[in-house]
């Protein structure tokens, strides 16, 4: 696959990376950039930080691999601190090694468990490039050139709460649904649509998954961005923050879910359970999720200063925030790359920022400086 397809930005202004420090990058020449991408938000905790090598180090030196047919303690730590931060009825987690494999993870139980299955997804939706992820995925770039997908998807206009319902019915297995969407533009939903699928969901049968994998762990400024709404899902995926850098995921569902047969090799195994659990406590004792909910807010106050005509619009919650532009987005991010702060697109005219969370007020300003420079 050429890489042109996966990122718009760095495919054509490749620049290599070699270290990582906490918010900064460095090249092979020892240039510095402020990370404002995080790797689409995997680097939420800084890179190579310090309190999570040490966990990784720690399990890797006790046990480096088990199979999850074994109980193993690091394991079940993991499960329960995620069990902790979820609320109440969502007591059940499985672990996986990317996001994809934790909304496949929510297609299937969904499936098996209501007997139902009508899968459905918004419009502008990403949740992911297996077959399952990408049948639930809108945009025809991630969709084409693998039909036929899985059978059964249907799609409804984000925050369109008559679309939803008239499309969930009796055979609806699940409702998935980003509370921000991040890949298709940075919008958050309104409340109502997420009151409605709620309803609609309880109604019907089906199961509500809410796709946190890009919004979870802090980055809005709580642990999970549905709670700013009071709207609970019956399941809800995570994954990029949560290995601290190693591949990791995880769909936290409740009792009334489950997955039959499905299951995978390097689920829960014990050295990226180490590094989650060390990631989610990192975030929890150092309270990330108030971070980003201040260092958002100043950020989001800082670019709507900027004078210029070049900003259409500017959209986000904490730390997940949208510039959409008048032009195309990446000849921006080029320029923005140059002057030393690395940013994503989402969509084609909107730049994205996801700054890790441990993000200070003087890299705000930077970045900000630089960005006012090339808008
Ligand atoms: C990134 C992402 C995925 C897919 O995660 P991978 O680890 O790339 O498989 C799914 N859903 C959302 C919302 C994402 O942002």
């Amino acid at each position: 696959m050429k890489e042109k397809e996966i990122d718009p930005v760095f495919s054509k202004k490749p620049i290599d990376i070699e270290k990582g420090k906490g918010v900064y990058l460095y090249d092979s020449e020892d240039n510095e950039y402020l990370d404002f991408g995080a790797s689409y938000g995997v680097a939420a905790v800084g890179h190579s930080n310090d309190f999570i090598l040490k966990a990784i180090e720690k399990q890797f030196k006790k046990l480096s691999f088990v199979h999850g047919s074994h109980p193993n303690s690091t394991r079940e730590k993991l499960m329960n601190r995620l069990i902790e931060i979820t609320p109440e009825k969502l007591n059940k987690v499985f672990l996986a090694n990317s996001g994809t494999e934790a909304v496949e993870a929510a297609i299937k139980f969904s499936r098996a468990s209501s007997g139902s299955s009508k899968i459905i997804a918004a419009k502008r939706g990403f949740h992911g490039r297996t077959m399952g992820s990408t049948s639930a995925t809108w945009k025809p770039k991630y969709r084409k050139p693998f039909e036929p997908l899985v059978p059964g998807f249907n799609f409804v206009g984000y925050n369109d709460s008559e679309d939803l319902k008239e499309t969930v019915d009796n055979d609806t297995a699940c409702v998935l649904i980003e509370p921000i969407q991040g890949e298709g533009g940075i919008y958050p939903a309104e409340k109502e649509f997420l009151k409605t699928a709620r309803d609609l969901c309880s109604d019907f049968g089906a199961f509500l998954v809410f796709d946190e994998i890009q919004t979870g762990l802090g980055r809005t400024g709580n642990i999970w961005s549905f709670e700013h709404y009071g709207i609970k899902p019956d399941a809800l995926t995570s994954a990029k923050a949560l290995g601290g850098g190693l591949p990791a995921s995880a769909l936290i569902c409740g009792e009334e879910m489950s997955g039959a047969e499905h299951g995978g090799t390097y689920s829960g195994n014990p050295v990226v359970s180490a590094s989650s659990k060390a990631t989610l406590d990192y975030i929890l004792k150092n309270e990330l999720q108030r971070n980003a909910a201040e260092m958002g807010e100043i950020f989001i106050n800082k670019l709507k200063n900027i004078d210029s005509d070049e900003i259409v619009d500017i959209r986000g919650r904490g730390l997940i925030v949208g510039v959409q532009v008048r032009h195309k987005s990446p000849p921006l991010l080029y320029q923005l790359a140059e002057k030393g702060v690395l940013a994503l697109t989402s969509g084609i005219n909107v730049m994205r920022f996801l700054p890790p969370l441990v993000v200070e007020e003087k890299h705000i300003e930077k970045a900000v400086e630089k960005i006012e420079e090339v808008v």
